[in-house]
């Protein structure tokens, strides 16, 4: 059984079909196209709202922005996404609420650079992307990074910076700032309560690196990610499940994480996590009080997670890059049992990439659905995805789809 590939686009593809898009549906040329890539995570989940630390880099799949300004308020959007045509919305009529579906992470991004205080007007825009949709590898953050590195350019605002030859921002802390309002956007404009790391792996990664971020500041750190030099390679696996229950779970988890440090009486769970006694206190003292074990859980979870990442930057910078795969089990272990947000089709594709050879393996993303990685030896790729097809298929589970991620360049401008 051989596993389904999600393809990745160049910048000359990418560029190529959504020009034609813009041609076909506003029937002239755009100003330019703009590009920002998904994010896989290698570590770090669920720390992102608790001041954490977690640890993407950016994929080689990207989401492709044409976008052309206009002289008024309106905003033309069309996305090969989805086939519902082209929607519009006038930008004095958009606030929190007032848009809906996808069009609501487009606007959001004028929306939030208007609430800043930036002059942006009306725009066409067409969107394309290889970036699987609702897989956990954040096409949404994408889309918003894409939008935002174009309006940036378009209006002169000098937060995007440029993006140098070898694939690094020139300009982080004006990224930093566009990365907040993507938050925004996504936040208030369509209502998705998400942390901070995607908009952050899209706009401020650089290639060949993980982005080390530390959400309690927003501070980044590059730590250099070459598997290849390792003899290794990482494997995504989407497993195309998605639950209904996602938005309800993940608020639930947030909360569960907010009442915790509220009891604790600190600022975040990161404070647990950095309290020089462990978290064997604070573990303790939940214990003892109303839904106990259920809190005790999602904070070992949180406060384990968060060393892990540090652990695996250790390996990261030290060389052992083996060292990596005990760190994803242990993660995944707790993301399943403590904190659990995994599911069949994740445990199904970590347990069969394990049995096929991998070092390691996890779920990646929020969880319930979306996608795992892999580590695994470079020469292994195809047998380990194609195990985890052929286990999927034996437990009558509709076929995943695997890629190989290797650290790419964040958002920009894309030249054809
Ligand atoms: P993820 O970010 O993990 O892919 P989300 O649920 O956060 O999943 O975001 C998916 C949503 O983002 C889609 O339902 C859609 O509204 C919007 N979106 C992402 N990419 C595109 C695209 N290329 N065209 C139109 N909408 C998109
Ligand atoms: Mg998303």
């Amino acid at each position: 059984m051989s596993a389904v590939r999600i393809p990745a686009w160049d910048a000359a593809e990418g560029g190529r079909r959504v020009r034609r898009l813009f041609a076909a549906t506003f029937d002239a040329a755009p100003d330019g196209v703009w590009s920002a890539p998904g994010r896989v995570n290698l570590i770090g989940e669920h720390t992102d709202y608790n001041g954490g630390l977690a640890l993407p880099i950016a994929l080689p799949h990207r989401t492709y922005a044409a976008l052309a300004r206009r002289g008024d308020d309106v905003v033309r959007l069309v996305s090969a996404q989805e086939p519902s045509g082209v929607r519009e919305v006038r930008l004095s009529d958009a606030v929190p609420g007032a848009v809906g579906g996808w069009a609501a992470y487009v606007v959001g991004v004028a929306w939030a650079l208007r609430e800043a205080g930036h002059d942006v007007g009306g725009f066409d825009v067409a969107i394309d992307s290889c970036v699987p949709f609702g897989a956990g590898l954040s096409s949404s953050a994408a889309l918003e990074a894409s939008v935002a590195v174009a309006l940036d350019d378009l209006h002169g605002l000098g937060l995007a910076g440029r993006v140098d030859p070898a694939g690094a921002p020139t300009d982080d802390a004006g990224r930093a700032v566009l990365a907040a309002l993507c938050v925004r956007a996504e936040n208030e404009m369509a209502g998705a309560p998400t942390g901070g790391m995607d908009q952050a792996a899209s706009l401020r990664a650089r290639a060949g690196h993980a982005l080390l971020l530390d959400c309690r500041d927003g501070s980044v750190r590059h730590v250099p990610f070459d598997l290849a030099a390792h003899g290794l390679a990482l494997l995504v696996v989407d497993t195309r499940a998605e639950h209904s229950h996602v938005d309800g779970e993940y608020a639930q988890r947030r909360a569960a994480c907010e009442e915790a440090a509220r009891r604790l009486g600190v600022a975040s769970l990161r404070d647990v996590a950095d309290d020089p006694r462990g978290d064997g206190w604070a573990l303790e003292a939940l214990a003892a009080g109303p839904d106990g074990e259920v809190l005790v859980r999602r904070v070992r979870h949180v406060t384990s997670e968060i060393a892990r990442v540090t652990a695996l930057v250790a390996a990261l910078d030290s060389g052992d890059v083996p060292a990596a795969g005990a760190l994803m089990d242990a993660s995944h272990a707790s993301l399943r049992d403590d904190y659990e947000v995994s599911c069949r089709e994740l445990d199904v594709a970590v347990e069969a990439a394990r049995a096929a050879g991998a070092l390691g393996a996890r779920m990646t993303g929020g969880g319930f659905g979306g996608s795992a990685i892999a580590l695994v030896a470079a020469g292994d790729v195809d047998h380990v995805a194609d195990a985890v097809a052929a286990a999927f298929d034996a437990h009558d589970l509709p076929a995943p789809a695997v890629a190989v991620a290797v650290a790419g360049p964040p958002a920009g401008t894309t030249e054809v």
